[in-house]
């Protein structure tokens, strides 16, 4: 660790890693535009044969949320969008940011816009073109918000996969703290947080309105290092004690065991992701995913929808928000039963954080799955980057896929039980510490349903479909 703060001091790092993803970006968009189809059963290859696709889905996207659960918004620290949206806050308007931004509402707004009309309607996880219009219109929105508002407003009030790998860093070993407040506190310079330094493009002061003394939890911190090269480079009185702020061991989970309350948007976006999550792993298995179109076929088939894209948006709502919703439901009414009389809101806010583990899981489990299930696509990726050969002779029978070895599955069915149970685990955990500093005691059982319910959805499943 102290390796990496010595090498987060030097003007290269981690800057010149973010021109590197913003190379490796700009290839993958321009591979997915390059591959243009609407053809459902060509796209079924075409989503593992196209260079884009294959890397942003099935290794990027498992990478980032795998490295926030472990490390905090490591992917921050080398993301090319912080580059971008930096660049054009320096040359932009400077405008204060509305209330709605800093609400939080706006990264919740933007989360559900990605997942019900990018996922249901574009399947832009499934189609390299859509994929590729998706990560452009991040870039989009990075430049607007970074012209027209103050410092990186992008990355702390607007980013929804900052925001979710922010919720995942409450789990991590590692976070962004100072070594020793004192030294902050009688600190004239301030430099970590100066107006002067804060449209610099490295040595730069907080944009993301953190002053690094008050750092207690990973969620809001993109690791860009400004404050350790402020601190280190703007000294009027040396002292061999700064730079202050580093990266450092704070303990599993540390972020999830202070039991800070989701405020409400934050409550929303997180029930909105345990219902993404389910369909996420639900649909690997056949005999899952037929039941997860159940309730959506039961609602949607009546209606006779003739648009696919307006059907798709209706099934994610009932996937994403109305199913989430009664499992976050029942363990309140239960409880309710029992005879306690907390406020429903008060509920979702406090016991709310009881689901993070446990989405986290899942989501592990899904990364685990998307890039263990891939590694035969890697083999036919150097003859065609774009794929479209390559898929087309899948489905005409000309390139046969190797299949992964038996211990390959055998290992990943292991580390999806694995991960669930700890999942499930910690959730108790969170549970059983909210209970007592509450203070209530018997009637207050039922909040263990979060884990059992939740956990349960998963668990059985993947037993069933894994082992038997
Ligand atoms: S982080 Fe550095 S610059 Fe900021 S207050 Fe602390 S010692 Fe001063
Ligand atoms: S606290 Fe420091 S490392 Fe974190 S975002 Fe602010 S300047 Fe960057």
């Amino acid at each position: 660790m102290k390796k990496l703060n010595i090498l987060l001091q030097r003007w290269y790092f981690p800057v010149s890693l973010k021109y590197v993803s913003l190379i490796a970006y700009i290839v993958l968009i321009v591979t997915g535009l390059m591959a243009y189809s609407t053809d459902a059963a060509f796209l079924k290859q075409l989503r593992n044969t196209n260079l884009g696709n294959l890397i942003v889905w099935s290794y990027w996207w498992p990478a980032i949320v795998i490295g926030a659960i472990f490390f905090g918004r490591v992917w921050c620290m080398v993301c090319p969008v912080e580059l971008i949206t930096t660049f054009f806050s320096k040359i932009g308007l400077k405008r204060k940011r509305p209330s709605l931004l800093i609400s939080g509402w706006a990264i919740t707004v933007f989360y559900i816009i990605i997942l019900f009309i990018g996922i249901q309607g574009f399947a832009i996880h499934r189609n390299p073109f859509f994929m590729a219009i998706y990560l452009l219109s991040i870039v989009g929105v990075s430049i607007i918000i970074g012209s027209i508002y103050e410092k990186n407003t992008f990355c702390r009030y607007v980013c929804p996969v900052g925001y979710l790998l922010g919720l995942y860093s409450r789990l991590s070993f590692f976070g962004w703290r100072v070594k020793d407040k004192s030294i902050c506190d009688t600190c004239k310079d301030k430099s970590c947080i100066h107006k002067k330094y804060q449209y610099n493009l490295n040595y730069k002061s907080c944009g993301v309105d953190l002053y690094p003394a008050n750092i207690s939890d990973n969620a809001d911190c993109i690791l860009c290092a400004g404050c350790l090269k402020t601190c280190s480079k703007y000294q009027s009185n040396p002292n061999s004690e700064r730079p202050n702020p580093r990266f450092q061991n704070i303990g599993f989970a540390n972020d999830l065991f202070q039991l800070k309350p989701l405020r409400m948007a934050e409550m929303v976006f997180v029930l909105i992701v345990s219902g993404f999550v389910i369909s996420e792993i639900w649909s690997e298995w056949n005999v899952t995913d037929a039941y997860l179109s159940f309730l959506p076929d039961l609602i949607i088939k009546p209606l006779a929808i003739e648009s696919k894209f307006l059907s798709g948006i209706l099934k994610g709502t009932i996937i994403f928000a109305v199913l989430p919703f009664i499992v976050w439901l029942l363990p309140y009414l239960f409880t309710r039963l029992a005879g306690l009389t907390i406020k429903f809101k008060d509920y979702l806010l406090n016991y709310g954080i009881a689901f993070i583990p446990i989405i986290a899981a899942a989501h592990i489990g899904k990364s685990i799955l998307k890039s263990t299930s891939r590694i035969p696509y890697f083999e036919h990726l150097s003859d065609d980057f774009t794929g479209i050969a390559t898929a087309q002779q899948i489905i005409d029978g000309q390139i046969t896929l190797q299949q992964n070895p038996v211990w390959i599955n055998t290992l990943v069915s292991l580390l999806l039980v694995g991960f669930m149970i700890i999942g499930i685990w910690l959730s108790i955990k969170v549970v059983n510490r909210l209970n007592l500093r509450s203070g209530i005691e018997r009637s207050s059982k039922s909040y263990y349903l979060i884990p059992i319910i939740y956990g349960g959805i998963f668990l059985i499943m993947l037993m069933v479909w894994r082992w038997f």
